[in-house]
């Protein structure tokens, strides 16, 4: 990607963004804060690549994606000092200490078990997180987005290596070409309005056809509607009638810059409201 996606240029668009929306000023803000933290630690990882281009171009081409049957190596250290960062904004936001010490002595979540930690991630068995969050009485849904902003920067690290690759590899699925994650944001990009999918754990992204699906395939034209939310033509809600999902859209072509995905994770929360509002589910 270009010179734009960088932390600074994510933080001035942030900034933007921060006057239109006050209401999620706090959440902003914490995202500005979280991606300095990962960007810190993703320039700290680097990459220890699990496999060689062409060894990840075979395995796309195969229609498996590039971690598939693979552990990610994680620095320990590294995924400690990542977790106390981030436990330090997460209780300066709720005003109550993050119990981060006690999130990282559970089996699963130790730092020398940080590459497990990523397996259950993957794999969608993380049952763990919601007992912690019952014991602790801490809302489930902030100990998730707490461990994937901790685990987001060492699959990115690993995937920025494949870049290239996954571009040549034609891969075909909605799902992450090198993770295997479901998409949650979407792109048409410029003003031929090409749609690349991005993955919420890896920060990848690919070519995917503009009517389709990425989570069942339905093709159906009068299967898949769109809607914006209110006045904003450069966001939108693109839903699924056959699975009910929905993923959430940026028009290069209306917004006129190219997108930065972790901006539009940071702003499009109300596009979520609206989704469920709907009807529709995430992922
Ligand atoms: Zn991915
Ligand atoms: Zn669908």
């Amino acid at each position: 990607m270009t010179s734009k996606s960088g932390i600074k240029a994510i933080n001035e668009e942030l900034k933007k963004h921060r006057g239109d929306n006050p209401e999620l000023e706090k959440l902003i803000d914490l995202y500005g804060e979280i991606f300095k933290v990962q960007e810190s630690t993703r320039l700290k990882a680097g990459s220890t690549p699990v496999l060689s281009p062409g060894e990840a171009l075979a395995k796309l081409l195969s229609g498996q994606y590039v971690i598939e049957k693979k552990s990610l190596q994680i620095d320990p250290e590294l995924y400690k000092e990542t977790a106390l960062a981030l436990g330090q904004l997460f209780s300066r936001v709720s005003d109550r200490p993050f119990p981060v010490e006690e999130l990282l002595s559970l089996p699963r979540l130790k730092p020398e078990a940080a590459s497990k930690f990523a397996a259950d991630i993957l794999a969608n068995k993380v049952d763990y997180v919601r007992e912690f969050a019952k014991s602790n009485n801490i809302n489930e849904e902030t100990v998730s987005f707490f461990l994937l902003s901790l685990i987001v920067p060492f699959f990115q690290a690993q995937a920025e290596y494949y870049k290239e690759v996954i571009k040549d590899a034609g891969w075909k699925k909605g799902s992450c070409p090198f993770c295997g994650s479901l998409p949650r944001h979407a792109r048409f990009e410029g003003k031929d309005s090409q749609r690349f999918l991005f993955c919420p754990l890896c920060r990848s992204q690919w070519r995917f056809p503009r009517m389709k699906c990425p989570f069942c395939d339905n093709a159906q034209h009068d299967k898949l509607r769109y809607f914006f939310a209110g006045e904003d033509k450069s966001h939108r809600v693109d839903v699924c009638d056959v699975c009910k999902r929905y993923i959430k859209t940026t028009i290069e072509k209306a917004s006129g810059q190219e997108t930065l995905p972790q901006v539009e994770e940071a702003i499009s929360l109300p596009l979520d409201f609206l989704a469920a509002k709907e009807g529709y589910q995430r992922d």
